[in-house]
């Protein structure tokens, strides 16, 4: 007997087979844009590491370790993140502010202190940090919490305690001093704060 040649015999495949080879290409098909797929939401999802302790140390430091925002100053404080890890991925010093649990519910939770005055927070501390002297923070303090008092007296001769202060134009002597003693020095005179050293007390407040 003679075998046909036909589809059905010899090297042929059944429609069947054909079937279901298609769908075996269609399955292997999906499974590799699935896994391509995967791989990009792999690519953002970022995995969440542990921040440095250098860097944890560097933000406590940075803020004394106590909470960033003046008016408060707790002793118990965390790492927070300005702009959200969700949304930045960002464990850079410059993402991170020591907060007390309260203050960071505040901001993270509640939403009662916004992104702009995070930042403003955090700009702050590192002007207070990295320019101004121990007397010179001392002296904004001071402000600060004093805020219907917007001059201070100085022992004459000491202008050299809040040179940065005159510098940047935030504060300035108001020409009111004690009796010059001698040597054209006064015991003391008085310290203003300018109209930029009065915004920049209204910052920290
Ligand atoms: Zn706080």
């Amino acid at each position: 007997m003679r075998l046909s040649t036909s589809k059905w015999t010899g090297h042929s495949t059944s429609p069947f087979l054909l079937e279901v080879s298609k769908n075996r290409v269609q399955v292997y098909l999906l499974l590799v844009s699935w896994q391509k797929s995967r791989r990009k939401s792999l690519k953002k999802m970022k995995v969440r590491t542990k921040i440095p302790e250098d860097t944890k140390r560097k933000v406590l430091i940075e803020a004394g370790h106590r909470c960033a925002i003046q008016t408060c100053k707790h002793a118990r404080v965390e790492i927070a993140h300005i702009i959200p890890w969700a949304e930045s991925h960002d464990d850079s010093f410059e993402n991170l502010i020591a907060l007390c649990p309260n203050c960071h519910d505040l901001y993270d939770k509640d939403k009662k202190i916004d992104r702009k005055a995070m930042l403003i927070y955090k700009q702050n501390l590192g002007l207070l940090g990295s320019k101004y002297g121990e007397f010179e923070r001392r002296v904004l303090h001071f402000f600060c919490e004093n805020q219907t008092v917007n001059a201070i007296s100085l022992p004459g001769l000491n202008e050299i305690q809040v040179y940065y202060l005159l510098k940047d134009g935030l504060l300035a002597k108001n020409g009111k001093h004690s009796d010059i003693l001698s040597d054209n020095i006064p015991t003391w005179e008085e310290y203003q704060l300018t109209d930029a050293g009065k915004a920049f007390v209204e910052d920290l407040r």
